[in-house]
């Protein structure tokens, strides 16, 4: 079976052949970080996550960069609102960036690159550029020479005379064709500024990522990824800066996730402003989360609701209690030994693999985990039916065979951590704080009884686990003890 790929470029699946096997070398489009990032990136980010996911299952070597733009028109914008200092503002918003994407189980990119750490190789593409004929400077800023590029509107499908019509000089370009654009701008008054060998300016969006995409991965890379809404212009500029400077391909495999609607009225009236990813996360858990923005396959479109969001959760919450309750009952660890033997197993694991092989159909593959688990509930009634001996004791050792499936599966996706570990984490946390509450209303009312012993016990006991209680006239607390080590 061959993993297939919808590339853009080509508008169809096609069979994955990286250059150089098992490495893969992936980029993706990061965040312009100058604010939360919106539950349509979020998307973008779990998806290209999951495919990162998959790739390494099925034994690829991924090389994978994802990019800050820290430096843009929007953060220059955003600062002089706030009187932040730019840069200051897109540190605040890296940092942001993290604290989501961890909580989304978004794996750590193998680079991240900054805009503002390659503007010497973002010069240097530029120059590549002029030397070749295919930019020009004017004025301080340089613009790509779209015309001198045959393939230009490949990527997006776009022919360059319809192009032409909606294209526009701004005032105070110098540009020789309204199709051209920037790859460099003098910069005005007050805005940061590099020098370059132009004068005092700025990088332009498009070449920022070449430059940081090829710096780090190579001149030709396997995947390229990003929202829909970024094939024009930035990725076909990108493609045409990168081809132009150096007249290899680009990319073998664009890779676009389709968009996130929103039927407006209903979010005036049940979503409130709840678009960033942090909304979000305050609402809802994010296994849920990460569940919904799963649920469709990637290039079709994905409706935002409450509803949807709550669906999640709640096939989240099925899906956790039928594992949960079959690892009490069969136990868990035994799953991760019992070979997946049984043709039963052999075919869900196929029919997973086959929905991923399928441009990463994860809406099929998570169709696949729900059969999975019907079948174990299946297994865990015919457990509470058999008497003792035979049939009872094959049920467990299929029931156990299927948890160890169903949670690689869910790994893969991303999603085993999110609903397992990190819930059980903080239902845990909470089941502590309430269980020592009530050792400490038993102290409590131990004392008004003068029953001191007891209530010396408690607190004795209590401090030998770590916990040190603090009376205070409106009642008592409790610390941590400070770690020993
Ligand atoms: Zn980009």
């Amino acid at each position: 079976m061959a993993l297939k790929i919808y590339n853009t470029a080509s508008r169809q699946k096609e069979d994955f052949a990286p250059q150089n096997p098992p490495v893969v070398t992936m980029y993706n489009c990061g965040p312009t970080v100058y604010d939360f990032f919106h539950i349509g990136n979020a998307r973008n980010f779990v998806v290209v996550d999951t495919v990162r996911r998959y790739l390494r299952h099925r034994g690829f070597q991924v090389r994978f960069a994802q990019n800050f733009t820290d430096i843009d028109d929007k953060i220059i914008r955003r600062a002089s609102e706030t009187g932040e200092a730019w840069d200051a503002l897109a540190q605040r918003f890296i940092g942001e960036y993290f604290k989501a994407a961890d909580a989304l189980g978004i794996e750590r990119a193998d680079i991240h690159p900054r805009a503002t750490d390659h503007i010497p190789q973002m010069i240097t593409l530029a120059e590549r550029l002029i030397a070749r004929g295919s930019a020009y400077e004017r004025g301080g800023d340089v613009y790509y020479r779209v015309r001198s590029f045959n393939g230009y509107g490949e990527l997006s499908g776009r022919d360059i005379n319809d192009l032409l019509e909606g294209a526009r000089v701004e005032v105070g370009e110098q540009k020789d064709d309204p199709l051209d654009f920037a790859l460099w701008k003098a910069s005005k008054p007050g805005e940061p500024s590099w020098p370059s060998p132009w004068g005092p300016g700025r990088p332009g969006w498009h070449i920022e990522c070449s430059a940081m995409c090829m710096s780090h991965l190579g001149e030709t890379i396997d995947i390229h990824s990003g929202g829909s809404d970024l094939v024009f212009p930035h990725h076909e500029n990108e493609r045409a800066q990168s081809m132009g400077a150096t007249g290899k391909p680009f990319v073998s495999y664009w890779l676009h996730n389709g968009f996130l609607t929103i039927n407006t009225e209903k979010m005036s009236k049940s979503l409130g402003n709840f678009s960033t990813i942090n909304e979000a996360l305050e609402k809802f858990p994010a296994a849920a989360v990460r569940f919904y923005l799963l649920s469709a396959h990637y290039r079709h479109p994905l409706d935002y609701s409450l509803e949807a969001l709550e669906e999640a959760q709640s096939a989240v919450g099925r899906l956790r209690d039928a594992v949960v309750t079959a690892e009490k009952l069969f136990g868990s660890r035994q799953a991760d030994a019992t070979p997946a033997a049984s043709d039963e197993i052999a075919g869900i694991d196929t029919a997973f693999t086959k929905a991923m092989d399928d441009d990463f159909n994860t809406q099929k593959a998570i169709g696949v985990i729900f059969e999975a688990v019907s079948i174990l509930n299946e297994k865990r009634q015919q457990l509470a039916c058999a008497t003792d001996g035979g049939g009872g004791a094959a049920a467990a050792m299929a029931a156990a065979g299927l948890i160890g499936l169903i949670r690689r599966m869910l790994g893969i996706l991303g999603l085993d951590a999110l609903i397992f570990t990190q819930a059980d984490a903080s239902e845990s946390a909470k089941l502590a704080d309430q269980l020592i509450g009530l050792l400490i209303r038993a102290r409590t009312l131990a004392r008004e009884n003068k029953q001191f012993k007891i209530s010396d016990f408690i607190r004795d006991e209590l401090d030998a686990i770590g916990i040190r209680l603090q009376d205070h006239p409106s009642g008592t607390i409790w610390l941590r003890n400070e770690s020993k080590e």
